[in-house]
C-alpha cells in the first residue's frame, strides 16, 4: 500500500527540503545569522507541513493520472474480461488493476504449467504410440518381405511366416481399435446402452469364460455370491463386461502362482453397489498409482509388454466407468496384491 504513495511522498519531502533551504538562505541574508531562527521555527514547521500536504496531494493526483493513462491501454489489452476502467476513481482502479494483474499473473502461471504438462503428456503419448505400433509393424513387414523375396521354399515355413505376419496385424488392429474406443469416449461419440441386468449372473458368466486362463496361470478365480440371489444394476451390460474382463484378466496377468482373484459386490448406499476385484498378486508400487489409468502407462514396461497387454486396458476401464458417471478406485501394495473397485447404480424398482 505504501509503495503506491512513495513517489509522491519522496517528491513532497524534496520540495519541502528545497523550500526549507531557500527560507533558511533568505533568513540568513536578511538577518546575517541563524540566532533568531527559534522565534519563527513554529511558522516554518507549519509552512513545511502545509507545503508537504499540498505537494503530496497535487503530485499524487498527477502520479495517479500518469499511471492511469499509461496503463489504461494495457488494462484493456491484458484484461479483456477484467473489470471496467473507471476514470472518476483512479485510485480505486489502480488498486483493482494491481489486484487483477496479480490474479492474471497467477492464472497465467498456472495455465503455462498446465500447457507444459499437456505438452509433455502429448510427447510421451506420441512416443508410446509409435513404440506400440512399431513392434508389430516391423514383424509384419519383415515376414511379408521375406516371403516376397521368394527364398522360403518350404511350405510349412511359409505357412508359419504368414501366421506370424497375421499375428502382427491382429496386434496392430487390437491397439488401433482400443485407441479408437478411447477417442470415442473422450469425444463423447459413444453412447451407452443403459439397461437393467443381474450383476451376479454377469459375474458368473465372466468366471466361466476366464476359468481356463485362470487355470493356466494356476490362479483361483472365486466369487462367494449366491447365484440365485440377483443384484440388479442399471448400466451398459456389454461395457461392464469389458470393464470386468479387463480387470480380471489383469489380475491373472499380474497374479502369482497359486494366487487368488476374488470378485465381490458390496452394498454401498441405497443407490449404489461397489464391485470389487481383489487379487493377491504382484501388486503395484504406490508411486505408480496416480498415473495408472493413463493411456500406455505401465508399471514395468518390458515385463508388461511381454504379457501381451497394450497398456490401454485401464484407460478404457476408466473411460467406461466415468461415462456411467460412476467412480473407480485402486488400492495396491507391492508384493501383496491389488484391489480395483468401481461403483454402479442399483436398478430402480
Ligand atoms: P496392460 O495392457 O499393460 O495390462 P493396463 O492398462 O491394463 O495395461 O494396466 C496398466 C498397468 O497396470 C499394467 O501394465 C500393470 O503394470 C499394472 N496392473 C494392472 N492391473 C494390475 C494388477 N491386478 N496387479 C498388478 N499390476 C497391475
Amino acid at each position: 500500500m505504501f509503495k503506491i504513495y512513495s513517489a509522491a511522498i519522496q517528491l513532497s519531502i524534496l520540495i519541502v527540503g528545497v523550500f526549507s533551504l531557500i527560507i533558511l538562505g533568505f533568513f540568513y541574508l536578511y538577518t546575517g545569522s541563524f540566532t533568531l531562527l527559534y522565534e519563527i521555527v513554529y511558522y516554518i514547521i507549519t509552512c513545511q507541513f502545509i507545503l508537504f500536504v499540498v505537494s503530496f496531494l497535487v503530485i499524487q493526483k498527477y502520479v495517479e493520472r500518469f499511471i492511469s493513462t499509461k496503463i489504461e491501454a494495457m488494462y484493456h489489452d491484458l484484461l479483456p474480461t477484467g473489470i471496467p476502467f473507471n476514470q472518476t476513481s483512479m485510485q480505486k482502479d489502480v488498486w483493482a488493476l494491481t489486484k487483477s494483474l496479480q490474479q492474471f499473473a497467477k492464472d497465467s502461471k498456472l495455465e503455462i504449467e498446465l500447457l507444459k504438462d499437456k505438452e509433455n503428456y502429448r510427447k510421451e503419448f506420441i512416443g508410446n504410440l509409435a513404440h506400440e505400433l512399431k513392434t508389430p509393424l516391423f514383424m509384419v513387414e519383415s515376414y511379408i518381405f521375406t516371403l516376397l523375396e521368394g527364398d522360403v521354399k518350404d511350405k510349412k515355413t511359409r505357412q508359419k511366416y504368414i501366421q506370424k505376419a497375421a499375428n502382427g496385424l491382429d496386434r496392430l488392429s487390437f491397439i488401433i481399435k482400443e485407441l479408437d474406443l478411447i477417442t470415442q469416449f473422450e469425444t463423447g461419440v459413444t453412447s451407452l446402452d443403459i439397461a437393467q441386468f443381474d450383476l451376479v449372473k454377469l459375474i458368473y458368466e465372466m468366471i466361466e469364460l476366464l476359468e481356463i486362463n485362470a487355470a493356466k496361470k494356476e490362479i483361483n478365480l472365486v466369487c462367494n455370491l449366491d447365484i440365485d440371489t440377483p443384484i440388479f444394476v442399471e448400466a451398459d451390460r456389454e461395457r461392464i463386461i469389458q470393464v470386468l474382463s479387463n480387470l480380471v484378466v489383469n489380475s491373472l496377468k499380474y497374479g502369482v502362482k497359486n494366487g487368488t482373484t476374488e470378485i465381490e459386490i458390496k452394498d454401498l448406499t441405497n443407490e449404489k453397489v461397489l464391485l470389487r476385484i481383489i487379487d493377491n498378486g504382484k501388486g503395484i508400487g504406490e508411486e505408480h498409482l496416480p498415473r495408472l489409468f493413463e493411456r500406455f502407462y505401465r508399471v514395468d514396461k518390458t515385463r508388461n509388454r511381454n504379457e501381451g497387454g497394450s497398456g490401454l486396458g485401464l484407460a478404457i476401464v476408466k473411460h467406461i466407468i466415468e461415462a456411467h458417471n460412476e467412480k473407480i478406485y485402486v488400492e495396491s501394495t507391492l508384493n501383496v496384491g491389488s484391489e480395483f473397485s468401481f461403483t454402479l447404480a442399483k436398478a430402480k424398482a
